[in-house]
């Protein structure tokens, strides 16, 4: 059954949940909760007054409405908790007013003034709250309510088919519930132990399904399926000396190890492993023009469409020189657009397609694909490149991965797949000076942001998060918004970025700092992963404690981009130590040795960023002893032989052939 058919999925409905990635009722219900609110009631004697508590309340009078300013009404009511009667404040809810009735019970959430004996309240539930209740937290899916999700997902469960990967004896040997019922209990549970046996059930499959495919792929590249590519190497020599700069010794390596496959009658089947900033890219640009010299085409897929945009314009601008055909296919454009593309794609009039792996949902075919490389895979796994079909020969694959991680787990993750590091910055690359600093000495990082704009340098900021109420996210902006130009006498042209603006208006904002119209750019959490701006010079975190070290480092690579002094001001006001890792060092793989040796410090649901290594539910830092036993037990299943009569198993074995 297809997303459509669901009770209450409109045109309207799909298009968003294409947008977060969701496309069919699997994924819909692989869309779990990253996070869980465990609320317990509490006594008003006992509780601590600076923070947000939830308490039990029954109404003794009802509401006055004072309407302040337009966007601003104030409701009061008086209540009776633990035998005390006091006030209720609880903004802009006007319309909960004819709602409140005497005796009513309530469940206030928020903060209470003891002085004042006045309780501030966030959010009101009609009910009384008897014993600890979770509640799932979920990344938020914009123009989608949440409990307009929570109703898809609970129909999705009642439509899908549920493909159950962990072989039956393995299922009995860890005594695992089954996928349906461990999907479930992760949106609906019950109990927190409800949660972490859904969790490993699901953890442990999605590992073992990762595992089983690398481990096939390494085992059918070897069946030598593929023709070796020939190409001129004097013109691929030409073609790096015509660089605007001179490549690392690590780039060079990259390419030679690339350069090898393709001249092998084997598939290729690499990961480019590279820190930030270490200049990947240009690794695939030479090799997609070495694929280009021998005859095929190229596809090179993005997370995103910001960075699919990104890369097709700097490959553009490496290949017109050359008559490289290099075109973009995202989800954004017209069908009429597509078509055109796809139509020319099919001809083989397009070299190189640079595209989101949204274009893998379209019904795409190449002349003759020779090339895939898939950037950032971490995000989607190994999963999106096999929809990817062609004619004609299997392609060469790459896998471009920025998220460094220690050796060891490389290896539990990759086996013995063909790895290429590069660890060398560029040259001239300066280190990016990282400080922690208080949020109360912020006057410092702002004259140190007024010195680099008067240099004409640009600034990013990573605005505070804050979980618990739907808007704050647009008013941590625009707060801080304000407060940057109140700084700079509002002489300095900043830009937002937030999740509630249309994919049309990021890319305008994305533009206007790209081309250097804004100054300073504050975003919510995340600014794309990869995304390119040589003359920002510092980048302003705050709420740095909330990240982990790897997405830290990643968000700090923003800068550095050049031969410019490059700094990184992570704003915080306690667990100061941990991030002093990141003021030490600048080398990524040294930070993931760190970041994994603190791993399972913090809750089992800590939060999780994009930009962490994205497998849906595993995180392997956290979930080591999972992967160490899947590995084995995928090791001894393939052994055995005996997924070649296990359907599901033969349909992820026809997904790796790229069969059409
Ligand atoms: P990443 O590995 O994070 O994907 P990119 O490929 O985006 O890094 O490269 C980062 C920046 O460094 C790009 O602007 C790129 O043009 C530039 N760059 C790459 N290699 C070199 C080099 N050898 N010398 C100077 N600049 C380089
Ligand atoms: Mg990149």
């Amino acid at each position: 059954m297809e997303l459509q058919n669901l009770k209450g999925v409109g045109e309207k409905t799909i298009e968003l949940l294409y947008e977060a990635n969701i496309y069919n009722l699997n994924d819909l219900i692989e869309y779990y909760p990253y996070r869980y609110q465990f609320v317990i009631p509490q006594n008003l004697k006992e509780a601590d007054f600076n923070k947000v508590i939830t308490i039990n309340a029954r109404i003794v009078e009802t509401g006055k409405v004072s309407y302040v300013k337009k966007n601003l009404n104030i409701l009061r009511f008086k209540v009776i908790v633990n035998d005390n009667v006091i006030s209720v404040v609880i903004f802009n809810r006007a319309f909960l007013s004819r709602n409140l009735k005497v005796n009513q019970d309530i469940i206030l959430t928020g903060k209470y003034d003891e002085n004042k004996r006045i309780f501030v309240a966030s959010n009101l539930k009609f009910g009384m709250l008897t014993k600890t209740q979770i509640i799932p937290v979920y990344h938020k899916i914009k123009g989608i309510r949440e409990a307009t999700f929570l109703k898809i997902v609970k129909e999705a469960f009642n439509e899908c088919d549920f493909v159950d990967y962990v072989p039956s004896y393995l299922q009995e040997k860890y005594q695992f519930i089954s996928k349906k019922q461990a999907s479930y209990q992760l949106h609906f549970p019950k109990t927190e132990e409800e949660i972490t046996l859904a969790r490993q059930r699901l953890v442990y499959e999605e590992l073992f399904v990762f595992l089983f495919k690398i481990q096939m792929l390494k085992i059918m590249k070897n069946e030598g399926v593929m023709v070796e590519k020939n190409f001129s190497k004097e013109k691929i020599e030409k073609f790096i000396c015509g660089l605007p700069f001179k490549l690392t010794k690590d780039q060079l390596n990259g390419i030679n190890d690339g350069l090898a496959d393709f001249a092998l009658k084997k598939r290729m089947n690499r990961l480019l492993l590279g820190d930030v900033g270490s200049g990947k890219t240009i690794v695939a640009v030479v090799l997609m023009y070495a694929n280009f010299l021998a005859g095929y085409q190229s596809a090179f897929m993005a997370p995103t469409e910001i960075l699919a945009v990104q890369h097709f314009y700097s490959v553009n601008n490496f290949m017109k020189k050359y008559d490289v055909v290099v075109e973009l296919l995202v989800g954004s454009m017209s069908k009429k657009e597509k078509d055109k593309v796809l139509e020319r794609v099919l001809n083989g009039e397009v070299d190189i397609l640079i595209g989101t792996h949204a274009i893998l949902n379209e019904n795409l075919h190449f002349k003759n694909l020779g090339f895939v490389i898939t950037d950032e895979q971490h995000r989607f796994g190994v999963k999106a490149r096999n929809n990817l079909q062609e004619k004609g020969v299997k392609p060469d694959v790459l896998f471009m991965s920025a998220t460094p991680i220690p050796r060891t787990y490389a290896l539990t993750l990759y086996g013995d797949m063909d790895t290429t590091i590069i660890k060398e910055k560029p040259n001239g690359r300066k280190e990016v000076i990282t400080k922690i600093v208080k949020e109360t000495d912020l006057k410092i990082v702002l004259y140190h942001v007024l010195k680099e704009i008067k240099m004409n340098h640009q600034v990013y900021v990573v605005a505070p998060m804050i979980i618990d109420n739907n808007d704050s996210e647009l008013k941590n902006v625009n707060l801080l918004a304000e407060k940057f130009k109140l700084a700079f006498n509002d002489k300095v042209p900043i830009g937002i970025l937030h999740g509630k603006l249309s994919s049309k208006e990021k890319d305008d904002v994305m533009n206007k700092f790209k081309n250097g119209e804004l100054k300073i750019l504050i975003s919510t959490t995340v600014i794309e992963v990869g995304v390119d701006v040589k003359d920002a010079t510092t980048i302003i975190i705050f709420n740095a404690e909330r990240f982990g070290l790897a997405t830290l480092h990643q968000l700090r690579g923003r800068v550095g981009r050049n031969d410019l002094q490059s700094y990184c001001y992570l704003i915080c006001n306690n667990d100061v130590k941990r991030l002093q890792v990141l003021e030490e060092s600048n080398d990524g793989f040294y930070i993931s040795e760190k970041d994994f040796e603190m791993r399972g410090e913090g809750d089992l649901f800590g939060e999780r960023q994009s930009g962490d290594m994205a497998f849906r539910i595993a995180d392997i830092r956290k979930d080591y002893e999972i992967l160490l036993k899947a590995k084995n037990d995928v090791m001894e299943w393939i052994n055995k032989k005996e997924y070649q009569k296990v359907p599901s198993f033969q349909k992820i074995m026809e997904q790796l052939k790229f069969n059409n």
